[in-house]
């Protein structure tokens, strides 16, 4: 397998672009899955305290033997628990469930704009930061004027913004904002949740010129913008295949095709409506 590329984040933190998603992974499913992705040279999980799957990550990281500091790990506050004091003992929790004493990112799962409680919940953030808990934070899928918000009342500018980002919802704007301010994007559902969009005839013409597979082909665009990304499958063959993206490139105007595949429309909801 070809070398798998880094990000460094806005504190120095180092993140491997590539990742492992277990959204939606059993937890009786999960340590099987992520045995499966560190077999094949995944380092970096993406887990979230409403997956309910955060012990199946920790049992498959004490299994594995690999070096604490050579896998990277993420997980994101529950909705219902946004607040100074609720956030400070969510991490807690986690860390709890995972076996760990630390993880290498801690997001504010979504904002939930109507509550009005982000920027209490992200000065709990910059204490988790200060307090070794956590090597970096971020949030997830913030707006830019929610971005904004927390520049204007807080210290800290997050080190990354997971957002839903794939060929039908390239997110140009948000991508400039974080370009503009040291902001990492992370991807979510980067292959569409695998739907319609992997069948598309541009897709699958441009897998037959690579040799590579309609997913490999979305995923390399991600890697070229720039994105992290952490696909999520439980099959092995496609855990596999989904990490050999580092061994070739696209064209340029295979890349403007991809971007053809734009709708506009999302797969989850709208950050300003949702919670
Ligand atoms: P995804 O785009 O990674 O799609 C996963 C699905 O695509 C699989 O269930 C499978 O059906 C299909 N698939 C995977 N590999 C394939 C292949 N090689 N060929 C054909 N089909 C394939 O969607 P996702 O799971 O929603 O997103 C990935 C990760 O992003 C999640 O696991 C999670 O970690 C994160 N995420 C975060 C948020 C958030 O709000 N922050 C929301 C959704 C997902």
């Amino acid at each position: 397998m070809s070398e798998i590329s880094t990000v460094k984040l806005n504190n120095g933190v180092p993140i491997p672009q590539f990742g492992f998603g277990v959204f939606q992974i059993e937890p009786a499913q999960t340590a099987d899955a992520v045995k499966t992705a560190f077999d094949a040279g995944y380092r970096h999980i993406d887990t979230a305290q409403m997956y309910r799957n955060e012990e199946g990550v920790g049992r498959a990281i004490a299994d594995s033997g690999i070096p604490r500091d050579e896998i990277f790990v993420t997980t994101k506050l529950d909705n219902d628990l946004h607040g100074h004091a609720e956030a400070l003992k969510a991490i807690e929790e986690s860390l709890d469930r995972l076996g760990l004493d630390h993880v290498d990112l801690f997001l504010i799962h979504w904002p939930r704009p109507k509550e009005d409680r982000y920027v209490e919940t992200w000065k709990a953030f910059e204490q988790i930061l200060a307090d070794g808990r956590s090597r970096a934070i971020g949030v997830s899928n913030f707006q830019s004027a929610h971005l904004e918000r927390l520049a204007a009342e807080s210290d800290i500018v997050p080190a990354v913004n997971q957002i839903e980002l794939h060929p039908r919802f390239p997110q140009a704007e948000l991508r400039a904002h974080h370009r503009g301010h040291a902001i990492a994007t992370q991807a979510w559902s980067p292959l569409a949740q695998g739907g319609d969009l992997l069948a598309d005839d541009r897709l699958t013409a441009l897998a037959e010129k690579y040799g590579k597979t309609p997913a490999q082909i979305v995923l390399r665009w991600h890697i070229e913008l720039g994105n992290i990304v952490f696909p999520k499958s439980v099959t092995p063959e496609r855990i596999r295949e989904n990490i050999e993206v580092f061994d070739f490139e696209l064209a340029g105007d295979d890349v403007a095709t991809i971007g053809e595949l734009e709708t506009g429309t999302r797969i989850g909801p709208d950050p300003d409506e949702f919670g």
